[in-house]
């Protein structure tokens, strides 16, 4: 019965071997495939074997049997232990299996023959005995050797496994507790089979069976040899990216061999420090540098989608950025060096251009001159002519010196205050006679409710307004143009002003609209013939406005018209708004001509007769044509002027003489205006109320405020403009009714227009009216042109030493006051140029400062030389 039973047994035995085998050699080819099919190929035969050897019934029979199991039995274990480490990618070395597959077929030679000695089996013999009749035999030497390598083979097997099982997780751990299984069953059935437990019975095949039964479902149910589970597993071994991956407590789960390879350190586990520091970086982007190359660590989370996202953990993936980084170096170096070749370039034609502008400057100075002295004749027609060209010359050159201050990026805005108002105004009185002479309609609107006062680069402001009123005038031929001006946006003390001019000219064709804005891009060239242009007008209009923080726009039907939007955020500097400005020239262009004018001349007030003859002030300021600008007003209205050029000297004129007012520069070397206030105010109680006023070149809102606030009694800006001069004195003083004789001169030059004495300094640009105007009278002009001129080489010396001696502050304070006596002779070219360098000092900007110098002295020269060849 028991006989029956073990044979049906045997028999299933079979059947699951087979079906292993089947199972087995169906999956895809791999090389663990190939050595688990030969593993259930030798399991099989062992099994078959033994089923065959327990239904024999002759001696014989039961040893061709024996010999035939013996063909699986040396490989089985052998193979199986080839597979896991295979599997495992354990790294045993290969000659180790090759030893032992010499042993294994070596003692299968031996048992094929072991009727002819004694060392596997001794004393074969069939036996009646026991459960069914069958072979006995005693053990010789090699049968235990076989035995201890069938032992340590297991033993070996199921640490290997066991070792796995422990570190891998999810499916793979399932599959190797199956494995584990597999070979630890057999182990314990020849223990138990040796130890002689079950007397005749072998039940080494059975636990084979097992083993089989358990590779089938691991196959079957884990996907064990699943080839696109190992391709993939073969990708993350051998990717030439390093990866990392750690649970959510930072343990270490696995490390390919490219990222062993980068960190050896990884190779001997997991070391929670190294872990650590890969993955706690919050920007989760950490370099390391190995082996001369540098690696990057970008950290992604694992996350588990079924489980609403929740993070299982963390994949350090080490990029090789090497490549990567050089190859932006270089991209680096060539951006670095084509941009200081456009610099240089740029440089190159801003330099020439100014070059240009001078003589330009003289040509057109002179043929102003030539039609104030001959305004009539065939000659002044010629002259007209040298003017107009002229003009449309500089013009050009002025773009082209605008596009490469911006190329080279030296244009730097320079915010003042300004009236919004007045700059429609000024912008309308130049366009409005080339409308009126090509008959066209020119309107204007600026909307209700815009702030009136605002503080930008109003001078660019301008040039955008003309830049696009003279492309909408030179593309239109009728029609009519108009600007409009509103305010888009406003927020935290700024405004979005938006500037439309729109036209009913020739109109930009669709595809055009892009390049436009684009240097030297001219379109449509048969409808444009004859048109004058260079394509740079509307690509500076853009660099401002972008400047600005704004942007510039189209709208155009072709053969219709166009309209162009720019947007430019502007402070605020005055909450008042006004309201709202508009006018044509469509139905009466006089009437707005005249308005025009009007309002132009509405600040020219007229001058009062003011005379203070019982007055006397000191004027303190460090520069001398300051001082005489200053003083020069002051004596038009028959006042006495004491003058000090320190805080110093100033203190004792203050303490031996009583002075109705002290005007007193702000910036000053040594001591400064502010401290030489507080040193009057020490000076005693009688000082306390002595008027100190202010005299500074920061014309801003807020800087009266901010006068008064440090104990100025008032302020007044340079150049000194006459209305501000009288309110001080009316504050401070008391005016005589008796009329002064420089006004009596001063309506005499007036009357005689500009003195040709002057044309010099007119055709070297010079603002001769304005200088005229500051400093009072022809007389006082010249005689502060002189002190100018005279004063010039100590100023250069001065400036040179301060920058040699890098003193900068000093510097600061020595080119502002040359920026506002420039202004007050109206050399306004220079006095922009120093305000450019007082700004820089300011930020600290010295790199520009010693830059600039060189180019900024060259044209203080120019000034000097001009007044020398004037011979005033
Ligand atoms: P340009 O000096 O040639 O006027 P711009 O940069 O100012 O250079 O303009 C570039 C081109 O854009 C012009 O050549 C012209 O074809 C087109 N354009 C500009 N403004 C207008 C407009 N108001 N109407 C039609 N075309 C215009």
């Amino acid at each position: 019965m028991v006989y029956s039973i073990l044979n049906i047994v045997l028999i299933i035995g079979v059947l699951v071997g087979f079906a292993t085998l089947v199972t087995v050699a169906k999956q895809n080819a791999s090389e663990s495939q190939n050595i688990l099919m030969i593993t259930c190929g030798c399991a099989f035969v062992s099994i078959l074997s033994y089923t065959l050897e327990i239904n024999t019934t002759s001696l014989e029979a039961a040893k061709v049997a024996i010999k035939f199991g013996y063909l699986g039995k040396s490989f089985v274990m052998l193979f199986f232990l080839m597979f896991l480490a295979s599997y495992c990618k354990a790294n045993i070395p290969k000659g180790i299996f090759a030893l032992l597959f010499i042993f294994n077929t070596a003692l299968l030679g031996i048992i094929m023959t072991f009727e002819r000695h004694e060392l596997y089996y001794k004393n074969v013999r069939w036996t009646e005995e026991g459960l069914f009749a069958h072979t006995a035999f005693d053990r010789g030497i090699c049968y235990w050797m076989f035995m201890a390598v069938m032992v340590c083979l297991l033993l070996w097997y199921v640490i290997l496994s066991f070792y796995e099982m422990v570190r891998r997780r999810g499916i793979e751990r399932k599959r190797l507790i199956l494995l584990t299984v597999a070979g630890f069953v057999p182990a314990c059935f020849l223990v138990l089979y040796l130890l002689g437990v079950l007397s005749n019975f072998d039940p080494v095949p059975l636990g084979i069976v097992t083993s089989c039964a358990l590779i089938t479902t691991n196959v079957v149910k884990y996907g064990l040899l699943d080839t696109m589970q190992l391709v993939k597993e073969q990708i993350i071994e051998n990717t030439s990216e390093g990866l990392i991956v750690v649970d959510n407590n930072e343990n270490l789960l696995f490390a390919n061999a490219m990222a062993k390879q980068i960190i050896p350190a990884l190779e001997g586990g997991a070391d929670s420090g190294l872990i650590k520091s890969l993955f706690s970086n919050q920007k989760r982007e950490t370099v390391i540098n190995a082996g001369g190359r540098n690696y990057e660590i970008r950290i992604s989370q694992i996350t588990d989608e079924s489980h609403s996202g929740d993070i299982r953990g963390y994949v350090a993936w080490i990029l090789d950025m090497t490549f990567v980084n050089e190859y932006a170096e270089e991209m680096i170096r060539l951006r670095h060096e084509a941009e200081k070749a456009t610099i240089a370039k740029s440089s190159f034609l801003a330099h020439m251009s100014h070059e240009i502008r001078t003589p330009m400057n003289a040509i057109i100075g002179f043929s102003d001159l030539c039609l104030k002295l001959e305004p009539e004749g065939q000659l002044s027609e010629y002259v007209e002519n040298i003017r107009e060209s002229s003009k449309t010359l500089l013009n050009l050159i002025n773009e082209i010196l605008d596009i490469s201050k911006i190329e080279s990026g030296k244009m730097q805005l320079v915010d003042i205050e300004y009236s919004m108002k007045s700059l429609v105004r000024e912008v309308i009185s130049e366009v409005l006679p080339q409308a009126e002479a090509k008959n066209l309609t020119l309107r204007f609107r600026m909307e209700r409710g815009m702030p009136s006062q605002l503080k930008g680069d109003g001078m660019r402001v301008k040039e955008i307004m003309l830049n696009l009123l003279s492309n909408a005038l030179k593309y239109t031929r009728e029609g009519y143009i108009l600007l409009k001006l509103r305010e888009a946006e406003r927020k935290e003390g700024k405004v979005l002003l938006e500037i439309t001019v729109k036209d009913t000219g020739i109109g930009i064709k669709e595809e055009d609209k892009e390049r436009i804005f684009r240097k030297f891009e001219q379109t449509d060239g048969q409808k444009n013939y004859g048109v004058e242009g260079t394509g740079l007008g509307l690509a500076i209009v853009k660099s401002m406005a972008e400047m600005m923080d704004g942007s510039v726009e189209v709208e155009s039907t072709y053969g219709k018209g166009s309209l162009f939007r720019v947007r430019i955020w502007q402070e605020i500097l005055d909450e008042k708004t006004s309201e709202e400005y508009s006018g044509s020239n469509d139905e009466d262009a006089k009437d707005m001509l005249g308005q025009l004018k009007d309002s132009l001349s509405e600040n020219k007030e007229e001058k009062k007769s003011l005379h203070f003859k019982d007055m006397t002030v000191l004027v303190v300021d460090d520069n001398l044509v300051n001082l005489r600008v200053a003083s020069g007003l002051l004596k038009y209205y028959g006042i006495q002027v004491d003058v000090a050029s320190s805080g110093k000297e100033s203190l004792k004129l203050i303490k031996d003489k009583n002075y109705n007012i002290v005007f007193l520069d702000q910036m000053m070397p040594e001591m400064d205006g502010v401290e030489t206030l507080k040193n009057i105010r020490n000076m005693g109680e009688s000082y306390h109320d002595l008027p100190v006023v202010a005299l500074t070149a920061n014309a801003i809102v807020g800087v009266r405020e901010e006068m008064l606030s440090l104990g100025f009694d008032d302020y007044l800006s340079k150049p000194i403009e006459l209305p501000d001069l009288e309110e001080i004195l009316i504050k401070f003083g008391n005016p005589d009714d008796e009329p002064s004789k420089e006004e009596a001169q001063d309506t005499k030059r007036e009357e005689k227009g500009i003195d040709p004495e002057f044309s010099g300094l007119l055709a070297a640009g010079f603002d001769v009216d304005a200088g005229l105007r500051i400093c009072g009278d022809k007389e006082a002009y010249k005689e502060i042109l002189n002190v100018y001129r005279e004063s010039a080489p100590d100023q250069q010396e001065k400036l040179l030493r301060a920058l040699n001696e890098e003193d900068f502050e000093r510097y600061t304070i020595l080119i502002h006051a040359l920026k506002s006596a420039s202004a007050s002779i109206g050399a306004n070219d220079i006095s922009k140029l120093a305000l450019a360098h007082e700004k820089a000092g300011k930020a600290g900007d010295h790199q520009y400062i010693r830059d600039e110098f060189h180019t900024f002295m060259e044209e203080y020269k120019k000034v000097i030389k001009v007044l020398e060849e004037s011979h005033f």
